[in-house]
């Protein structure tokens, strides 16, 4: 067993990270420098087309790839806080800083730590407060990065976990990025609606969440698209995968989720234990 006694703190975000999940840890890592912390955003998988247009628009690279983390290695989450969507041995990591916009489960720490969660859209409207509660001037970069996050997230304000806050603060980040929020925000979206190259086993894993209720296991996967019925085309090879993944990870319900980003409307593939879906989603609409 190796113990890192390297001060240097990692933050990441969920596996499959989406946008807000590479950005909030960029701006996060810029938060820590300012503070005189040595940290450094990584990331645990590779980055949807959304981040690569944000990172492209901004000449800068992603963050190094980490597969695992020595036991004791000091971490920040942002973005997720459930193990079933963290680094393979997080349970081993000193978990010091988690900000996060989700549920709270799967969850536990043996020693105290700083926390934040907040019902908002995005992990980077947290972040924007933190800023603006430690009277931090924001830079152009961190702007941008922290409106795409919010862009990403959101759908660009159409999404139901949208708030007011999310959207006012995206506005005040625009000013400060010298961008048109509306005209930058599709372009964005619109870059990660690409799926040509996509196999449907690509398709399900672009971004795909673990999640643990009682003793199941289930799988939630979304796409954003221009079309529904494009995706649809391809049905069959999406279940074909979608059970594949099932059988190969032990998982009991897949929900995979098509979101049209010009309408703003979902429809979803679910395969497996129906019943379990049934109960756990037809209850909360
Ligand atoms: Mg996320
Ligand atoms: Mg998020
Ligand atoms: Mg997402």
């Amino acid at each position: 067993m190796k113990f890192n006694m390297d001060n240097k703190i990692l933050i990441f975000g969920h596996k499959s990270p989406d946008a807000d999940s590479i950005c909030s840890a960029l701006v996060m890592e810029k938060f820590c420098k300012n503070q005189g912390i040595d940290a450094e955003a990584v990331r645990l998988g590779d980055i949807n087309k959304e981040t690569a247009f944000i990172l492209n628009y901004l000449g800068i690279e992603a963050p190094r790839l980490i597969n695992n983390i020595e036991d004791g290695q000091k971490v920040i989450l942002v973005d997720h806080n459930e193990f079933s969507q963290s680094v393979a041995n997080i349970d081993k990591a000193k978990i010091e800083i988690v900000i996060d916009h989700h549920r709270i489960a799967n969850f536990e720490t043996a020693e105290p730590l700083y926390y934040r969660a907040e019902p908002l859209g995005c992990t980077s409207t947290i972040l924007y407060k933190k800023f603006k509660e430690n009277n931090m001037p924001i830079e152009k970069k961190e702007a941008l990065l922290m409106l795409s996050a919010i862009v990403s997230d959101t759908l660009l304000f159409k999404s139901p976990t949208c708030t007011k806050e999310d959207e006012d603060c995206c506005i005040e980040l625009a000013r400060i990025a010298d961008i048109d929020i509306n005209t930058y925000g599709m372009d964005l979206l619109k870059a990660g609606t690409d799926l040509s190259d996509f196999t449907a086993e690509e398709l399900i894993n672009i971004d795909s969440k673990e999640f643990m209720k009682n003793d199941a296991k289930f799988q939630i996967a979304q796409i954003s698209t221009a079309s529904i019925e494009d995706v649809l085309k391809n049905q069959s090879d999406i279940e074909a995968a979608m059970t594949n993944f099932m059988n190969q990870n032990g998982c009991n319900l897949f929900i995979f989720l098509i979101t049209d980003i010009i309408n703003s409307n979902s429809q979803a593939i679910v395969l497996g234990d129906t019943a379990l879906f049934e109960a756990k989603f037809r209850s909360k609409t």
